[in-house]
């Protein structure tokens, strides 16, 4: 629907301020998940007018192009944030890009008064991310072919670089470092130093910030910038559509796109276009009334979707209701929750994350990821519309000091609305632009789980197997929960007829926008991953997935049972699982007995106990005291997984395989990890970690 002449400008030109940023040497939080976030994460939703990068700045009157290579918005987010920081404090005019939307032979034709940044994920073991494949074969290629004669060929380029990596990965962030090598063989000026951020340790925003500061200063220096007072400039317009209601057809109330907002959602469904999968059943698995785990069998039957045993399939949270109530209220905009609103891009290179028109209540709900860690940054920006001067200083300060941030925000897992209402005591934050609120909070993401089913048993049916978030923390009266997690768990209550277990059973809108997810449903894509079993059945495989980290082995352990039913002959098969106790925590005892019973002597499970006697016992002690074993199933080029938690036990069953082999073959540790290394780079060895 085109704009009515009756729509009122609410934000828009109200909210130009001139508002003293408090960034320097700020940090800010950033979600833990590798796979999270985004605020701008809206590929898709339309692409640019030309792949003409150059043409495209010099329309729009850009100087300065962030590409980003994001495989999940974390690498997006960091380039909208480059962005608005450009802009805001240097008066650049920024654009973002993604680095599929546009060609690149004509890099070398951007004029020296120009700027290039590349914000680059290194996604799996080393590799692009999907929409910068293309790119990355072009500018790491041999000789690539660009539109002028230059010599050097990028004699006139001038970049900057950030990389997102996880060290725990050994090819730590590979793209930024190759990329950047190519654009220095190249002859391209880089400004600052390429800046290398590590998931893995958990300082992705402290390696970005102490990276930012040096490159911004370089970079005013060689473009002579000026750097200014920051001025916050909504990007983001928003109307109100008087003559609309939450009824109007038209009106989105959190579907996902056009095609399901007009009831004919049909495929193909991916990452832009969820299958609203009916859930076939749903079931705990702990025996424990304190800890949650989930069992839920989703049927994409009805759905072009298909999976092979080890890809992984993403789930479509909803925010809980309560969360959404605290935000809409800390904000002042309860009343107005069910309004119609259109949101416009006043920036042309800007993207709106979600579909509009729609309500208040359906962006929180359904398209912000209103519960993550707050961004320090965020919160600096916010101080400004505070509601008063004494939660304004206290806000200023939480923004500048990074300790003390910390002790009062990370600790108690305080989300946005916490945070203010607790800085506030309550009082609401009206003066806060909406259009702050789309910029600063990131785009809710789908939440990825390893299938734990077999696609040669059921093609039809993708298992989940979910640990349920919820962390009682000293100092905070109800309990942290995940996002996702608990939206699972509500809809396996709601399926189960369960009462609402604890005194802290959160709700959702589990009937979905227009009740279009009633009958118990759950929107969902699939994602394929390299995570397989080997093409030869006979090859013997050893898993080691302690936790929810078993559920990928469950889907490999079914299929090689299901192939011995069918009378093929299948190799060794070891499970090393790892859990608390036997009678808490053990997930699927069913399946390993019935596996047995099938496979007989080629199917083993290696159970690891952490809370049985006095020393606890993990999955990398069994691995070692079966090292001669291991080893030697290892020389008959046996597969070895690793599935679960990518922090410790990953890192500490590769250490352990260089021991086995360092030990049983009479090598040097240096020596057993060069074979380790190998394993890897040949498939022989695969992660599946988290
Ligand atoms: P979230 O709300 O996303 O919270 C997750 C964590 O982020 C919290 O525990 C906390 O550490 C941090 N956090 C969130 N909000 C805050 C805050 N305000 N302040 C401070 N910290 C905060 N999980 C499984 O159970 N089974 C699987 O098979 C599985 N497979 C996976 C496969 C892949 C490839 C990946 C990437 C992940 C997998 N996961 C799996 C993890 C899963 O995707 C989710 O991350 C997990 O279920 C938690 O999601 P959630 O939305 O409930 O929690």
């Amino acid at each position: 629907a085109g704009l009515d002449v009756t729509d009122i400008i609410v934000l828009a030109a109200l909210f130009v301020g001139t508002v003293a940023y408090l960034t320097k040497g700020t940090l800010w939080g950033i979600t833990k998940n590798p796979y999270a976030s985004s605020l701008a994460a809206s590929h898709g939703l339309k692409p640019p007018k030309t792949r003409n990068i150059i043409e495209m700045m010099e329309e729009s009157g850009k100087n300065c192009v962030i590409f980003f290579g994001s495989q999940t918005g974390t690498a997006e987010d960091y380039a909208s944030r480059l962005a608005k920081e450009g802009k805001s404090r240097f008066g650049l005019e920024t654009m973002v890009a993604d680095l599929e939307e546009y060609e690149y032979d004509n890099l070398d034709a951007i004029p020296s008064d120009k700027v290039v940044m590349f914000v680059l994920a290194t996604y799996g073991e080393g590799e692009p991310t999907d929409n910068a494949v293309e790119f990355y074969e072009f500018i790491t290629s041999e000789s690539p072919t660009f539109s002028l004669d230059n010599d050097p060929p990028l004699g006139n380029l001038n970049y900057v670089a950030f990389g997102l990596g996880n060290n725990t990965y050994e090819h730590y962030n590979s793209m930024v470092r190759n990329v950047n090598k190519a654009l220095e063989k190249l002859g391209a000026h880089r400004i600052g130093k390429a800046g290398e951020g590590d998931d893995g340790a958990g300082t992705m925003e402290e390696d970005y910030l102490a990276w930012k500061e040096p490159m911004w200063r370089a970079l005013a220096e060689k473009m002579g910038l000026e750097e200014r007072e920051a001025v916050y400039e909504p990007i983001f317009g928003i109307l109100e559509k008087y003559g609309l209601t939450r009824d109007s057809l038209e009106v989105y109330l959190g579907e996902p796109n056009k095609m399901h907002l007009n009831g004919t959602a049909k495929g193909p469904f991916n990452a832009h276009n969820p299958y609203i999968a009916p859930i076939r059943q749903s079931y705990e698995l702990f025996s424990v009334r304190d800890r949650n785990c989930l069992h839920m069998d989703i049927d994409i039957s009805g759905s072009n979707l298909s999976y092979q045993t080890g890809d992984h399939v993403a789930v479509w949270p909803t925010n809980a209701g309560e969360e959404v109530d605290r935000f809409l209220d800390i904000f002042g905009l309860t009343s107005k929750r069910h309004n119609v609103i259109s949101v416009k891009a006043l920036e042309p290179t800007a993207k709106v994350p979600f579909p509009t028109p729609t309500t208040f209540d359906a962006i929180v709900r359904y398209h912000m990821e209103i519960c993550a860690p707050v961004s320090r940054q965020f919160i600096a920006t916010l101080a400004a519309f505070a509601p008063d001067d004494v939660s304004k200083g206290e806000l200023g300060k939480l923004g500048n000091d990074k300790d003390y941030f910390h002790s009062k925000v990370n600790t108690q897992y305080l989300n946005i609305a916490r945070l203010l209402a607790k800085v506030s005591k309550g009082k609401q934050w009206t003066a806060v632009p909406f259009s702050a609120l789309i910029e600063g909070i990131t785009k809710l993401q789908p939440r990825y789980y390893s299938i734990s089913s077999s696609s040669l048993e059921q093609p039809k049916v993708v298992s989940v197997t979910a640990v349920v978030e919820a962390r009682q923390l000293p100092g905070r009266g109800d309990p942290f929960r995940g996002v996702s997690t608990n939206y699972l768990l509500a809809l396996k209550e709601k399926q189960n007829g369960d009462p609402k277990p604890t005194p802290f059973g959160l709700s959702y809108e589990i009937t979905g926008p227009r009740n279009k997810y009633d009958g118990i449903h759950v929107p969902v894509h699939i994602r394929h991953s390299n995570f397989k079993l080997p093409s030869d059945p006979t090859k013997p495989i050893i898993m080691v997935g302690p936790g929810t980290g078993v559920a990928p082995f469950r889907g490999f352990v079914r299929e090689r049972r299901k192939m011995a039913e069918s009378g093929q002959a299948v190799g060794k098969t070891i499970l090393f699982f790892g859990c608390r106790g036997p009678t808490e925590d053990f997930l699927y005892e069913k399946d390993w007995e019935e596996a047995k019973q099938v496979l007989g002597d080629k199917f083993e499970l290696v159970l690891a106990f952490s809370r049985q006697g006095p020393k606890k016992v993990y999955v990398q002690h069994r691995l070692k005291e079966r090292a001669k074993e291991v080893n030697e199933l290892l020389l008959q080029k046996a597969y070895i997984y690793v599935c679960g938690d990518a922090s410790n036990m990953a890192r500490e069953v590769n250490a352990v395989l260089a021991q086995i082999i360092s030990g049983e073959r009479g090598m040097s540790e240096a020596e057993a990890e060069d074979i380790v290394k190998q394993m890897r780079s040949s498939n022989q060895y695969q992660e599946d970690v988290w």
